[in-house]
């Protein structure tokens, strides 16, 4: 029996690989126009990381890490997330030491033991960015107006910009009260999760799925009502700098966020077209976060895309190549002398294709036409005594005589009926 890959982890295969390397292209483009540079982390970090950063009461760090014991005794977790290893490294390295303000952002797997479904897998990938040092709604704006842009320039006019303040230190712990205070109202309503939830992380009973939690926190006393005076001047602020942009959002009072490191604005960008799997980039202000992992008091904000989900958004957008040019060859000498051929024009940048099963002329051909090549040649001592050929434009048969040389035959294939 032959082994099987893990429920949950996929892989990529070529016929995707286009999708994904436009997606993974148009970020690192889009994030070099606003000054972003990128940073690698390790797969794998202390448990303690993540449950000091992301928090030991969000779904996360209670039921979806991949946690294990190394060989050496300690517990290392497979990273669910990419913000808390940044951080991490920021500290390590001193970053924010050589300069003020650092813009990173970083692509690669992520693990969380989810039940797989469309949209939702075990590992999944992220393409995210972070901002630290400025603390200035003008950087929030700014970090917004780079996830609108690029998700325009991957084409796409769904999701939709989603806006709301988790607020401060200074004004959160009032909010929770009243909060806490509707909830208790509402006890037998609730879902299990919720209602033991009250205790440590009340804010997730407003974004619970369970229909009676929906319906019962209709009314639920929202953050944004709660804001203190500076966290609300943030929020106008950002707010004012998104409309002088042009950023299309909407205000969504209900949004909390998976991950307790979240202060002042968070974000989604939500679809309606995958089901439960609504959030396609999420993210936000962390103000508290680099202090709580042992650095210095130094603001950030940020925000994670989920490659599937923008993947499965742009679906039936085809990015097949093909090649330039196909040799086929009959007999030994043209085999040598379409190689040779072949090396010249790979040197220039073609992509040029040759027979490697000893197949007839009739295949070479049917395998030309398989690989939708643009052009072909045909090789053989005839051609080979007289230095010419017929260059075949496959897509309607139009012939050329060439000599057979790199350069002549560059020339004819360079824009020559590019289909
Ligand atoms: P959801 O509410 O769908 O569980 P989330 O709030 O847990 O999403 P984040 O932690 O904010 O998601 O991660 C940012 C993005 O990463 C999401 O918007 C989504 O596109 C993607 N993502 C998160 N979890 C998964 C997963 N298990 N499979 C595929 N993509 C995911
Ligand atoms: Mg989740």
């Amino acid at each position: 029996m032959s082994i099987t890959g893990i429920k949950g982890f996929n892989d990529l295969l070529p016929a995707e690989s286009g999708l994904w390397q436009f997606i993974e292209q148009t970020a690192r483009q889009v994030f070099a126009r606003y000054g972003f540079n990128e940073i690698r982390v390790p797969i794998v970090e202390k448990t303690e990381l993540f449950c000091r950063s992301i928090g030991d009461t969000t779904d996360i760090v209670e039921k979806e890490m991949y946690t294990f014991m190394d060989k050496g005794g300690s517990s290392l977790t497979l990273r669910p997330e990419g913000t808390a290893s940044v951080m991490r490294a920021l500290i390590e390295h001193k970053l924010y030491a050589l300069d003020s303000i650092n813009k990173l952002y970083y692509m690669g797997p992520m693990f969380r033991h989810e039940r797989p479904q469309k949209g939702r897998y075990r590992q999944f990938h992220q393409i995210g960015a972070e901002v630290t040092g400025a603390a200035d709604p003008l950087i929030d704006a700014q970090v917004l107006l780079m996830v609108s842009r690029l998700f325009q320039e991957f084409g796409l006019t769904e999701p939709r910009l989603q806006i709301n303040s988790l607020g401060c230190p200074a004004c959160r712990p009032a909010y929770r009260q009243a909060l806490v205070a509707f909830l208790a109202e509402r006890q037998e309503a609730l879902c299990e999760d919720c209602r033991r939830r009250q205790g440590t992380n009340p804010l997730r009973a407003l974004d619970c799925k369970v229909p009676g939690c929906i319906e019962a926190t209709q009314g639920a006393p929202a953050m944004v009502e709660h804001l203190c005076n500076e966290c609300d001047q943030h929020f106008s602020m950002v707010q004012n700098y998104l409309t002088a942009a042009e950023v299309l959002f909407s205000l969504n009072p209900r949004m909390v966020r998976g991950l307790d490191y979240y202060t002042r604005t968070t974000f989604e960008l939500v679809t309606g077209l995958l089901g439960a799997q609504s959030a396609v980039a999420a993210g936000g202000r962390y103000d508290g976060l680099v202090e709580q992992l042992g650095g210095p008091a130094v603001p950030g904000i940020g925000f994670a895309l989920g490659v599937e989900r923008v993947a499965l958004l742009l679906g039936d957008r085809s990015f097949e190549k093909t090649p330039d040019l196909f040799i086929a060859v009959m007999g030994d000498a043209a085999r040598t002398a379409g190689f040779r051929l072949m090396a010249a024009l790979q040197d220039q940048g073609f992509w040029v294709e040759t027979d490697c099963e000893g197949k007839s002329l009739k295949s070479q051909m049917r395998r030309a036409d398989k690989l939708k090549s643009r052009y072909s040649i045909v090789l053989g001592d005839t051609e080979l005594v007289a230095g010419s050929g017929t260059l075949k434009r496959m897509a309607d048969g139009n012939q050329q005589p060439v000599h057979l040389e790199a350069a002549t035959i560059a020339a004819a294939i360079t824009g020559g009926g590019q289909t």
